[in-house]
């Protein structure tokens, strides 16, 4: 058996290799060099050409691009009419902001638990969890792979709820062969560099409904409107004239932002291809080690990718989870882990929330982690990564 790297022995590879990193090239710094030299760095014609191309790409009626991710899903709730006394269903197995944004709106985020073979939200649990109280549900696309937005969607209907989709790894993902942004009430992206594509920090959100356009572009500027009609009945005004209606934020993206985002979208197609080539080269690499669990897909699912998560049977090995991390990270392979479950937070703790109320999260969370994926990986840091993962287990085997 091979030394590992960590006990003394040579590390699988040299230079040390992440679990996700961008892609910039060529085109793209010439299209933010070129809006950044223009007339408008923001609110100009660049954020309506990507908010129009967005929502042609996903097939929805309107886009808004935002400052972030977490700005997306704060309108989302805001356009919801989320607020005090409200509670809102999400998973605990996903980045807190899918929780905060319920908080923002002085909401209660309650946590139902997850599939424990997608460890995506279960439906079953969302039924469990819902009371007279409950106004939304942010479902998340973990890792990509998306929720049972029928099932999601039939419970909404039933119950008369607003379905947020949390889509920040899911860009690029089909359900029945629809585009994710077009199917819940309201979808938001993230385009953190981690994510499928980015603008550095940037968000979305796409909705078929206009009365939830419309508020969703309030709260993301100002609250501030201003339009013709708004002119003709106030003709007493000029052309300086404009209204705040609400109480928005300012969570606009800039016009050279939104040129990185429409130069990325060019690639999105590629980018998948790469992603599930990649995905398809691991599953079929780790089937054959029983010591690793692979994440199971629901077949309504055509998934582009953003994370990969192996899953430790722990049964089988002799190391606990953070003994196999820190192995991997000695042979050069940086793992992390997706993701501590919201309500363990210590802020959410001081809020009530106890360890244990959704147990299928918690395990999972406990012997989880997220290999490198993201389409610059050659295919020799592909095959570095598996002769890691093989090693790292043939080591710790029980
Ligand atoms: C990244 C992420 C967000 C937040 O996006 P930002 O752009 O970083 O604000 C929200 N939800 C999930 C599931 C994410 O992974």
């Amino acid at each position: 058996m091979e030394r590992l790297a960590i006990d003394g022995g040579k590390p699988v590879r040299k230079e040390m290799i992440y679990y996700g990193r961008q892609w910039i090239d060529e085109q793209d710094v010439k299209a933010v060099s070129q809006t950044l030299t223009g007339d408008f760095i923001t609110c100009g014609p660049k954020v309506n050409e990507l908010e129009k191309r967005l929502a042609d790409h996903v097939g929805a009626d309107y886009a808004i691009a935002v400052s972030n991710g977490t700005a997306a899903l704060h309108c989302a709730c805001v356009a919801a009419g989320i607020g005090e006394g409200d509670e809102v269903i999400t998973t605990p197995l996903t980045f807190a902001a899918s929780a905060n944004c319920a908080l923002y709106c002085r909401a209660t985020p309650v946590f139902a638990d997850v599939d424990p073979e997608t460890y995506n939200i279960s439906p079953e649990s969302i039924e469990a969890h819902i009371t007279p109280k409950t106004k939304a549900i942010v479902a998340v696309d973990f890792t990509g792979q998306a929720v049972k937005i029928r099932e999601i969607k039939q419970l909404c209907d039933r119950h008369d709820l607003l379905f947020i989709e949390d889509a920040a790894h899911s860009i690029g993902t089909r359900y029945d062969n629809k585009a994710i942004g077009s199917l819940a009430d309201m979808t938001c992206f993230s385009f953190h560099p981690v994510k499928t594509i980015t603008s550095g920090e940037g968000g979305a959100i796409t909705t078929n409904r206009e009365d939830l356009y419309k508020k969703a572009f309030l709260a993301h500027t100002h609250g501030i409107e201003r339009n013709e009609q708004m002119m003709e009945d106030l003709s007493h005004e000029g052309a300086w004239y404009y209204e705040q209606v609400s109480l928005g934020y300012n969570y606009r993206m800039t016009d050279f932002q939104a040129a990185l985002l429409l130069s990325q979208l060019d690639k999105l197609d590629r980018f998948s291809k790469r992603r599930k080539e990649i995905v398809r080269r691991y599953d079929d690499a780790f089937k054959g080690i029983p010591e690793i669990i692979i994440q199971k897909e629901i077949p309504q699912s055509d998934t582009c990718r953003h994370l990969y998560i192996i899953r430790l049977d722990l049964n089988r090995l002799v190391c606990t989870r953070r003994q196999f991390f820190d192995a991997m990270a000695e042979e050069h392979v940086q793992c992390q882990v997706h993701y501590i479950p919201v309500y363990w937070f210590p802020y959410y703790r001081r809020l009530g929330y106890k360890k244990g109320i959704c147990p299928v999260a918690e395990k999972i969370y406990e012997s989880i982690m997220s290999i490198p994926l993201y389409p610059k990986m050659s295919n020799q840091d592909v095959e570095d990564v598996i002769y890691a993962v093989r090693k790292v287990v043939e080591n710790y085997r029980k």
